[in-house]
C-alpha cells in the first residue's frame, strides 16, 4: 500500500483557480477545479474563446490531470473530484470534466451550478456525474475517506473537507470567513478539524498581503450589518438608486430585498438574477423585472416569468419614476441609463460585484460611465474572506502539523506562530509529512528536502 502523495496542481500563489490533486495506490482524488481569474490578462475572453482544455492548458489556464478532461484519451474509474463551492475560481473548469468522473458537492452548491445556467448565468454541466456530499456523512473513495463540513462563505453551500488516507490526514478549507451570518458554521469546521489532527491543512489567504494594509485589516462590515448600511444609504437618496451585486450571493439578494422595503421602495431585478433567486429560495424576490435585454434570456427565465406574472419594465420606463425604486444594474447593462435618463442625485451601490475593484481595467470605464450620467458611487462591501487575523485566530484552533498556503498572493505572508509552514514549488509532489514525493504515483519514502 502506498502512502498517500499530494499536489498544489493550481493556485498556490493565485487567488482562485484551485486545484489539489491527492494520489493513493492508484486511486487519485481533485480538491476544486478553479478557472483562474485574472481581469488585467485575461488571456481568453469573450472574443477569444479556448476550444477545449488544451488551449487552456497550453496558456497556462488549467492544470494536466491525466485521465480528468473531456479530450484525454482512456478512462480512469479510480479518479474522483471533490468541489468546496460554486465560485468558478472552485469549479469554473468543470465544464471540461469526463462524464465518468464522479463529482462530489453539497446539496445546495450542486442547485446553484445547476440553476445557473438555466438562468444564463454559467455554463452547461448538465453530462457530469454530480454527486451530493451530505455534511458530516464520510464518503469512500478508493482508499480515500472524504467528509464535507459546512463553512461561511459569500455563496451558499459552502464547503470544507477532511479526507483520510493512507499515511496522512488532509484537510482543505475551501474559501471560508468568520464576518458572515453563519461564523459558527465556521468555528465548526475549525474545531473539528482540530478533532481530525490533519497532517496537513490547505488554507485560503486572500486578503493576506507581503506588507500589511490597513484594507486588508479594516473594520469589517458583516454580512448581518450590510443591509442596515444599504438602508441607511438609501433613505437618503434624493433620486434614483442603482445596484450591482452578484447574483449568485442570493443570500445577500435577500438583504437587498429587505432594506429596500425598510425604505419604501420597491425593488427591480434583472431577469437572470430574479431567475437565480427563486430557484434557490422558492420565493420571487422583486416587484418587477428590468427587460430590455429580453433576446438574451433562456429558455427557462421566459417560462419562469410568463408564470410568475412579473412586470416587465422597459429601461425608458423608469424615468420620471426612480424614485420608487432601488434597480439592480449590472455593469453589461449600463446602457439603460441612455434611455432612463437618470435625474441629478443619483446613487451607484457597488457590493462585490464585476468589475471588483481597481485591478481591473472595466473598473476605470465603470467610473466614466457613473461620471457622464452624474450618479454617485458608493462601495458597500462585505468580503467573503477572512480576515488576515481571523485567519490567525482559526490556524491556532487547528493546529496542523504542516500549513500549506493556498488562494493567496503571498503565501509566505500566512501563518501563526507555531506552526510549520509548507510553501509548494511548482510542479512539485509532496508527502503528508510534508516531505519531496517522486511522484503521484511514487511510494512515499521522500526526499531529503521536506
Ligand atoms: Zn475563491
Ligand atoms: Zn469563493
Amino acid at each position: 500500500m502506498s502512502h498517500v502523495c499530494w499536489q498544489v496542481a493550481q493556485g498556490a500563489d493565485t487567488i482562485g483557480g484551485t486545484v489539489i490533486v491527492l494520489a493513493a495506490d492508484g486511486w487519485r482524488l481533485v480538491l476544486d477545479l478553479g478557472s483562474l481569474y485574472t481581469p488585467a490578462q485575461p488571456v481568453f475572453d469573450s472574443r477569444l474563446r479556448p476550444r477545449g482544455i488544451r488551449d487552456l492548458q497550453r496558456l497556462g489556464r488549467a492544470p494536466v490531470v491525466p485521465g480528468l478532461f473531456t479530450d484525454h484519451q482512456g478512462v480512469d474509474s479510480r479518479l474522483a473530484v471533490a468541489i468546496s463551492h460554486a465560485h468558478f475560481d472552485h469549479c469554473g473548469l468543470l465544464p471540461y470534466v469526463r462524464s465518468t468522473v464522479p463529482v462530489w458537492m453539497t446539496a445546495e452548491t450542486r442547485r446553484l451550478l445547476t440553476a445557473l445556467p438555466d438562468a444564463g448565468l454559467g455554463p452547461e454541466i448538465g453530462a457530469l456525474d454530480l454527486r451530493t456530499a451530505c455534511p458530516g456523512e464520510p464518503i469512500r473513495w478508493g482508499p480515500f475517506t472524504l467528509t464535507a463540513v459546512l463553512v461561511d462563505h459569500d455563496v451558499a453551500g459552502a464547503c470544507a473537507w477532511l479526507v483520510e488516507a493512507p499515511g496522512g490526514r488532509l484537510a482543505y478549507s475551501g474559501d471560508l470567513r468568520l464576518h458572515g451570518r453563519r461564523p459558527y458554521l465556521t468555528w465548526a469546521f475549525a474545531r473539528r478539524a482540530r478533532d481530525f489532527q490533519p497532517d496537513v491543512l490547505f488554507l485560503e489567504g486572500t486578503r493576506v498581503r507581503a506588507a500589511p494594509s490597513p484594507e486588508t485589516e479594516q473594520p469589517e462590515l458583516g454580512e448581518e450589518a450590510w443591509a442596515g448600511a444599504l438602508a441607511r444609504c438609501l433613505e437618503t437618496a434624493p433620486a434614483g438608486a442603482y445596484i450591482a451585486v452578484y447574483p449568485m450571493h442570493t443570500e445577500r439578494v435577500q438583504a437587498l430585498q429587505w432594506a429596500v422595503r425598510m425604505v419604501g421602495r420597491r425593488l427591480m431585478l434583472t431577469a437572470p438574477t430574479a431567475y437565480l433567486y427563486a430557484a434557490m429560495h422558492g420565493q420571487v424576490a422583486c416587484s418587477a423585472v428590468l427587460g430590455g435585454d429580453e433576446d438574451t434570456w433562456t429558455p427557462a427565465v421566459r417560462q419562469w416569468l410568463t408564470a410568475q406574472r412579473l412586470p416587465v419594465w422597459l429601461p425608458q420606463q423608469l424615468h420620471g419614476q426612480e424614485r420608487a425604486w432601488v434597480v439592480e444594474l449590472p455593469y453589461e447593462r449600463l446602457t439603460a441609463w441612455v434611455d432612463i435618463r437618470p435625474a441629478d442625485g443619483g446613487l451607484y451601490i457597488h457590493a462585490d460585484a464585476n468589475p471588483g475593484g481597481p485591478f481591473d481595467p472595466a473598473w476605470a470605464n465603470l467610473l466614466h460611465w457613473l461620471d457622464v450620467f452624474g450618479v454617485r458611487l458608493i462601495r458597500l462591501s462585505a468580503s467573503g474572506h477572512a480576515t488576515p487575523s481571523d485567519l490567525q485566530a482559526l490556524l491556532t484552533v487547528v493546529q496542523p502539523r504542516w500549513l500549506v498556503p493556498v488562494h493567496t498572493l503571498a503565501p509566505a505572508a500566512l501563518g501563526a506562530p507555531h506552526i510549520r509552514r509548507l510553501l509548494v514549488q511548482p510542479g512539485q509532489v509532496y508527502t503528508a509529512s510534508g516531505q519531496v514525493c517522486n511522484g503521484m504515483s511514487e511510494r512515499s519514502e521522500g526526499g531529503p528536502d521536506g
